[in-house]
């Protein structure tokens, strides 16, 4: 029996692409063997690649000068690679909205000044900062976000006046969540394990212009864009079962209208629990409205006995991984698109339920 699964990451994926992946395991389309045991540079494998990207490209209407990466190392190998590629004048300004733009904060300054110009850390990051009019130096390379805040659930709903920087976005949690206009961004990446496909994958959406020989002494070849860009993400061996998944993915979700239809599904899914959560006498979400997210919705009861109580009835009533992250305690319900608007709605039936019976 399949539960409703709420993890943030790796997360649920859509029911039919696994049925056909399942179905394709001992045999992908009469090659005889599993795309896990074929040579990336077979003819099989090509089509399984190519086709993904042109699908992507569909879905996000990527323009022609930029380039569609599939690459490995996860979201945090990014953390490294940007500032590697991007640090032409050792200088950047990110926006701290969370843990995981901290995390890549830190990480840019191994390799210049990573000045922070924004930051919701005041208010355990609840909320997005006002970034209309950000001090962002003059000579920064780029200005860096973490567009939808997986852990907090925070979601920037307006990109940052970056005052023509390029901007960076660390999408992981919103990926293919909602229509995206790319020429807004330098660069647009993501994990693909949160709202795409299996881990071991991360997809980098890069301006063309922004790929380039002159990155940091001694980048390494593997995390220098370039390599990955001319050679098609097949430099080396390429997580090549993982991008077959997300090509699967990227049909799904052109079969269910492409993202906009996906934008008002997840509108209406998000819904469903923000409005149980305002009325409630027992829960409460704890980010600031206009700032939340459609896919990640943290809240609480108040009382960390009653939380614990809530995850263990929830998941013996098929609710799976509704604990909050263990930084932050309390619930979190992730709703990615996979996730069915039926599992929403049960899941606001049983907190119901719970909080009459502990009233
Ligand atoms: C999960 C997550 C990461 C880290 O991803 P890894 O692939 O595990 O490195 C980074 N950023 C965001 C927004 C995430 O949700």
């Amino acid at each position: 029996m399949r539960v409703y699964n709420f993890s943030a990451g790796p997360a649920v994926l859509p029911e039919e692409v696994l049925k056909e992946a399942a179905a394709e395991m001992l045999d992908y389309n009469g090659t005889g063997m599993s795309v896990m045991e074929m040579s990336h540079r077979s003819k099989a494998f090509e089509e399984i690649i190519t086709t993904a990207e042109q699908d992507l490209r569909d879905l996000m209407n990527i323009p022609d000068n930029y380039k569609v990466l599939f690459l490995q190392g996860g979201a945090s190998q990014q953390f490294a690679m940007i500032p590697m590629n991007l640090m032409k004048n050792k200088k950047a300004a990110y926006i701290i909205t969370g843990q995981w733009a901290k995390k890549a904060y830190q990480e840019a300054q191994n390799y210049g000044d990573a000045v922070a110009v924004a930051s919701s850390a005041d208010k355990t990051f609840s909320y997005i900062p006002d970034c209309s009019d950000l001090d962002i130096p003059e000579d920064a390379d780029y200005v860096y976000i973490c567009e939808n805040n997986t852990i907090y659930g925070t979601k920037f709903k307006q990109l940052p006046n970056t005052k023509g920087k390029t901007l960076v976005a660390d999408v992981s949690s919103c990926f293919l969540s909602e229509p995206v206009d790319v020429t807004k961004y330098g660069i647009i990446y993501g994990g693909v394990q949160k709202n795409i496909g299996p881990a071991g994958v991360v997809i980098v959406i890069i301006r063309e212009d922004l790929i380039t020989e002159d990155t940091l002494p001694g980048t390494p070849t593997m995390l220098k864009y370039k390599t990955h860009a001319d050679n098609k993400s097949l430099y080396n061996t390429p997580p090549a079962y993982g991008i077959y998944i997300c090509g699967k993915v990227f049909k799904w979700l052109k079969k269910m209208g492409g993202l906009e239809a996906m934008k008002e599904r997840n509108e209406k899914k998000a819904k469903i629990l923000y409005d149980f959560l305002d009325q409630s006498k027992l829960f409460k979400g704890t980010v600031e409205k206009k700032d939340r997210s459609l896919m990640n919705v943290p809240f609480v009861t108040g009382n960390e006995e009653l939380d614990a109580k809530f995850v263990k009835e929830a998941k013996a009533a098929g609710f799976e991984n509704l604990k909050g992250h263990r930084t932050v305690g309390g619930m979190r319900a992730s709703i990615y698109n996979a996730m069915p608007i039926e599992g929403v709605e049960k899941l606001v039936e049983f907190m119901k339920k719970f909080e009459e019976e502990n009233a």
